[in-house]
């Protein structure tokens, strides 16, 4: 017998959202197994200056657990507070084990359960394996020559060091992604001199971003009926922003009107001609993750900022020198260098031995990124993925994650009425939703001209997005939907 009925792997939103539902399907023995120390995820490792959402709230949080926000677009730091309350209140500390990595995975065929190591040397076995480990998690430093010769301070911004002070100091900032969006308006007027080092610009768009007020709070929080307006709005504008602009970009016009209104917010933000052109993305918006943001533009009208374009050619003892010569001396160097994506060893985060010694980063190497709703992978029973290719639309990551929840508690119900200890989604199923979502590319922003030169990484070394084609509707319609009998089901012999 197991040690557990299911283990989750990951302590963030989605492994939150997966014990609320397993709890609420009835299966109450699982462990979730976090590798930090707390939970929340990306909310409990990104505490950068300026870490905010940039989804509205509204959208934001679980359906089932709506709670009225501080803003519009709420602060990191509220979202870390919203993950613990979570864990109180639907009662999850005494099955959740903090500071614990998963770092291997094996399938026993014989007792249809999974042997999992720790980092501390560990053994636990369960009948199924939930894997919620996001994807965006092990911070990625860059490839630069001289990396580790710069003797001042180093951060990278998943890994934030509060104790260091930035005041009055030359500080550099290598990378302009979403992180970089946050960080640099919120210390610019603190540092003696900002360097903000571009390699691809980003788009960025205007934040319908405020605070909200007590008295809409306690709308929000007490008028029935207020919360869900907000929601269904936010929903469609999320929608609309998202997935309808990048999967059905060849239909409608989304995207084109939103670079029109990103040149035009450019415009109006920056006032050197020169800088202004060198923040203008010359790729098609959606062909890699855009910015909402309203003081990130005008950061570079001040004195203290400047933007440097000139690629990088390496890292010195006392700053960054770049091709065309210029040494930049610096105090502090900001790393806004992204995440791990389909590196080796990120896609899975550790070992995955499946039945017959099957080895997921290989199956997925050597046969392109695949899953079955985002799900499971043939070769792989009882294990089901919360972010897997092909599962996320792109809207909420909280839609995903009651989405993906309701797939595989469907399954995990079925599976114990039939008193089924090995569940395995068939090899038909799974290439028949594969073949289903590369024939929809057609219309998807990633695959028509414009997107040379995003240097985005939605792409992998195939060419292809792993991210699911298809409307929030339609994914919330087939998770309740899809046939059970897509999996097989198998009883251990007596
Ligand atoms: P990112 O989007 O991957 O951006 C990394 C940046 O570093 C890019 O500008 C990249 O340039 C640059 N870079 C990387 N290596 C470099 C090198 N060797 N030399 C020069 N530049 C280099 O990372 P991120 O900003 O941390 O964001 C990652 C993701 O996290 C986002 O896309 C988003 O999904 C999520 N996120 C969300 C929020 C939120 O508000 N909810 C906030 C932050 C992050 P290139 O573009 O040329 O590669």
């Amino acid at each position: 017998m197991p040690d557990h009925q299911a283990v989750i792997v990951g302590g963030g939103f989605s492994g939150i959202g997966a014990a609320i539902k397993l709890d609420e399907l009835g299966i109450h023995d699982y462990l979730l197994v976090e590798a930090g120390d707390g939970l929340g995820g990306a909310w409990h490792w990104n505490t950068y200056p300026g870490v905010a959402v940039d989804i509205p709230s509204f959208s934001y949080q679980f359906s089932f657990e709506q709670r009225p926000w501080s803003r519009v677009y709420a602060p990191g730091s509220e979202l870390k507070d919203y993950a613990e309350h979570c864990a109180d209140k639907y009662g999850l500390r005494a099955r959740t084990r903090l500071n614990t990595r998963v770092v291997a995975a094996e399938f026993d065929d014989d007792a249809h359960l999974w042997r999992l190591g720790t980092d501390g040397g560990e053994q636990i076995t369960a009948r199924f394996v939930i894997g919620a480990t996001g994807v965006l998690t092990q911070p990625k430093r860059p490839d630069i020559a001289g990396s580790d010769d710069f003797t001042g301070d180093v951060i990278h911004t998943a890994r934030w060091d509060h104790d260091l002070d930035l005041r009055g100091k030359r500080v550099a900032i290598i990378g302009t992604g979403a992180s970089a969006v946050q960080i640099i308006p919120s210390i610019a007027a603190q540092v003696a001199q900002l360097t903000v080092f571009q390699r691809t610009p980003i788009w960025c768009l205007p934040k319908l971003d405020a605070p909200i007020p007590w008295l809409g709070r306690q709308l929000l929080g007490r008028v029935p009926g207020v919360e869900s307006v907000a929601r269904v709005a936010s929903q469609a504008f999320v929608e609309l922003t998202f997935p309808v602009a990048a999967h059905f970009a060849g239909l409608v016009p989304v995207a084109k009107v939103g670079e029109r209104q990103g040149r035009d917010f450019l415009r109006r933000q920056v006032r050197d001609p020169v800088v202004r052109d060198k923040l203008t993305p010359r790729y098609g918006l959606g062909c890699k993750r855009p910015s909402f943001s309203n003081d990130y533009l005008p950061t570079f009208n001040r004195d203290n900022v400047l933007l440097e374009t000139s690629p990088i050619e390496r890292i010195t003892p006392t700053g960054i020198r770049t091709v065309d010569g210029v040494e930049h001396e610096i105090d502090v160097l900001i790393l806004a260098t992204g995440f791990k994506v389909f590196e080796a060893g990120n896609m899975p985060p550790f070992p995955v031995i499946g039945s017959r010694g099957a080895d997921l980063e290989k199956f997925w190497d050597s046969n392109r990124f695949q899953a079955y709703e985002g799900v499971s992978v043939p070769g792989f029973p009882n294990f089901f993925l919360i972010l897997g290719p092909y599962g996320y639309n792109g809207s909420s990551y909280f839609n995903l994650i009651e989405t993906q929840m309701r797939h595989i508690t469907r399954c995990l119900g079925k599976a114990r009425d039939a008193e089924a200890t090995r569940v395995e989604i068939t090899t038909e199923a799974n290439d028949r939703y594969f073949t289903a979502m590369l024939g929809r590319r057609g219309n998807q922003v990633f695959f028509r001209p414009g997107c040379d030169g995003a240097n985005s990484y939605y792409f992998d070394k195939h060419g292809d997005v792993p991210i699911r084609a298809a409307t929030t509707a339609e994914t919330i319609w087939r998770s309740a939907r899809f046939d059970l009998d897509d999996y097989r089901y198998e009883k251990l012999p007596a």
